[in-house]
């Protein structure tokens, strides 16, 4: 009954009417209620990959440098020093290909982020990695520490192999395939990404059955966003093809007994049990979205620079923004960095951004206003609403699950006795 109350609601939602284009918005952490913590630190260890992806966002993936223990306790200092400490913390080693850092690097700055943000919150790690390079010596580390483990692989060898290749231009299925059996043979658990393309919608059982027989048990399916130096994506034009693989992979995850469960559609079914909380801001509602509200997620590179909101924008360039840097974690602290024009700028638009999307889309109280490097890249303007990436990634998923729901409430039911544990937050290619 909960279930068609929430649709009808769902339906019936008005657009909010206000226009806000040329309001300026001051950020101050006190305005908002409940308190800003910290959800997801993102900490990039290497700009480096050892493989070439040629849909890759990244524009420094040759650099070898690397992260030092200093800037790891000084990421976090930060955070406790701003009071942005909540009961729990997700940190996620990304961008780049982590594991060409010594596994040494992980035992220390676990070591580190223990002592100074243990006494405070529970902080679980997550490493996102082509799996090329693991072996038993990173799978020992990984239960030592309790590392949760994200596989970037796009489906069988020919969908996989046709982008994700070295820089001598080889494929990497057969390594991905060593690292994950090596996963398996140590009995951990890890979920994939896969980057979809039209190749992937023409053949969606295969792609589904390839990651049931890898033992894979959550999937996110992510696709070749226009982003930084990659200008198109394969998807333009090709959303109806997109609707059917969303469709088929509804009706494979959602038969009974599936092992596989799909990040976009689990999202859904969540968010229709749930929609999405709200903080109070400046007698408002403003969404607890991590890629709109500030801090609540942060990136910091391998030199200490750092950024908030989307985590794809820190360093691509961006004269207006000054490449998304807020500043450096050696020697400012992140709501320091926010008393700065260059944050203000990028904190109106992303308000008005934010607001646009209330104005326009009925998926709002679902959504909370997407993504705004994709905003950015896509429609030329962070303040702006719909974007390919967010029918793509949330409407077409949302609205699939929510019409299955109207024939079958049984789904739902299985949200609420809590059978489905929360989505895995992060995303990557
Ligand atoms: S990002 Fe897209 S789905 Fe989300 S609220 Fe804005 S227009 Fe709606």
């Amino acid at each position: 009954m909960e279930t068609a109350s929430r649709i009808r609601w769902f339906r019936r939602r008005a657009p909010a009417s206000r226009s806000s284009a040329a309001a300026v918005y001051r950020f101050d952490p006190a305005d908002f209620s409940p308190a800003i913590r910290t959800r997801l630190l993102i900490l990039q260890p290497t700009p480096f990959c050892n493989i070439d992806c040629d849909y890759c966002y990244l524009p420094e993936r040759d650099s070898t440098a690397c992260m030092s223990l200093a800037t790891v306790r000084c990421a976090a200092e930060r955070l406790r020093a701003d009071e942005l400490v909540g009961p729990e913390l997700t940190v996620v080693w990304h961008a780049g290909e982590p594991l060409t850092m010594p596994p040494a690097f992980f035992d220390d700055a676990v070591a580190v982020l223990r002592e100074v943000l243990g006494p405070w919150c529970d902080v679980t790690h997550s490493i996102q990695t082509n799996a090329t390079l693991i072996d038993d010596e990173w799978c020992e580390l990984f239960k030592r520490h309790g590392i949760r483990i994200g596989v970037s692989v796009d489906g069988p060898a020919g969908l996989h192999d046709a982008h994700r290749r070295t820089r001598t231009g080889r494929g990497t299925h057969e390594r991905v395939l060593r690292g994950m059996a090596r996963l398996r043979a140590h009995g951990i658990e890890f979920h994939a990404i896969a980057v979809v393309t039209p190749a992937s919608f023409a053949q969606a059982d295969a792609f589904y059955d390839f990651f049931i027989e890898q033992g894979v048990s959550e999937l996110g399916c992510n696709y070749d966003e226009a982003e930084g130096g990659y200008e198109h994506s394969s998807l333009a034009g090709q959303e109806p093809a997109h609707a059917a693989f969303v469709a088929r992979l509804l009706e494979r995850s959602s038969a009974g007994g599936s092992p596989l469960r799909v990040r976009e559609l689990a999202l859904a079914l969540h968010l229709i049990a749930q929609p999405i909380p709200t903080y109070r801001w400046q007698g408002q509602d403003w969404p607890e979205n991590a890629q709109t509200l500030p801090f609540a997620l942060i990136t910091v590179a391998h030199n200490g620079d750092f950024s908030s909101f989307s985590p794809e924008l820190l360093g691509q360039p961006s004269a207006e923004f000054g490449n998304f840097i807020l500043g450096n974690v050696a020697t400012e602290g992140y709501f320091d960095s926010a008393r700065s024009e260059r944050f203000e700028r990028l904190w109106c638009a992303i308000v008005r951004g934010t607001r646009e999307c209330e104005r326009s889309c009925a998926h709002y109280g679902f959504c909370g206003g997407g993504a705004p490097v994709n905003k950015l890249y896509e429609n030329g303007d962070l303040a702006s609403g719909e974007t390919l990436y967010c029918r793509t990634m949330f409407k077409r998923p949302f609205d699939a699950v929510l019409k299955r729901l109207e024939r079958d409430h049984t789904a739902f039911e299985a949200v609420s006795s809590g059978a489905l544990r929360e989505p895995f937050e992060q995303e990557c290619q």
